[in-house]
């Protein structure tokens, strides 16, 4: 088995104006489609090529020690990518009754969440990703990652999530990253994090 970029699910244009066409077509067909291709030659010959990738990345120890940095690079750009897709769409419905009471339990109001999540992502230094989790308590928390590291690595189960690196935002946006993550955070695709959160608890 070989890794594949997963099909984005609609047009490239569909997140527009808050995410343009160019960026996504990029991002999607040129920046993770070089992960996937690092990651493929990574794991070539070794019993990871067979494996799913969240599952390698769940036990970094795990990985050959000669391959490992390139499986946490690669492989984390994979995975953090074919999430990042998922939890983005246009009038993507709302949080769940459930999701909004965790929501206040974390972060005392929803709207706290959203606040707490825009902050921290605009406080990653140099390339990385913000994600909202349940923990292994079953609560929600907002982290951050360097690079293409994954919170699934630390045990955290990701449900949400926002690419920071530059090459995320820097056609449209420039240097503007807090008015990026405001408006791709119109853009959440709810139907879906609602999913990922009923799983994870
Ligand atoms: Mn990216």
């Amino acid at each position: 088995m070989t890794f594949e970029v997963p099909e984005l699910g609609y047009d490239f244009n569909a997140l527009e104006p808050n995410v343009d066409a160019k960026t996504m077509e990029i991002h999607h067909n040129k920046h993770h489609a070089a992960y996937v291709a690092k990651l493929n030659a990574a794991v070539e010959g070794t019993e990871l090529a067979d494996m799913e990738v969240n599952d390698i990345l769940k036990d970094l120890d795990k990985i050959p020690e000669n391959i490992r940095q390139a499986v946490i690079n690669h492989g984390g750009g994979h995975s953090n990518h074919s999430l990042f897709w998922q939890v983005l769409k246009k009038d993507g419905g709302k949080p769940s009754q459930e999701l909004l009471e965790a929501m206040k339990e974390a972060f005392d109001t929803p709207e706290n969440c959203h606040i707490k999540f825009v902050e921290e992502a605009g406080k990653v230094f140099g390339s990385g990703w913000c994600w909202l989790v349940v923990n292994k308590d079953k609560k929600l928390e907002i982290v951050t990652t360097k690079n293409q590291d994954s919170p699934i690595s630390s045990g955290l189960t990701p449900i949400f999530c926002i690419d920071v690196w530059e090459h995320a935002y820097y056609l449209n946006y420039q240097n503007k990253r807090p008015e990026y993550l405001e408006q791709i955070t119109k853009v959440i695709n709810w139907d879906k994090v609602n999913k990922l959160y009923q799983e994870a608890i």
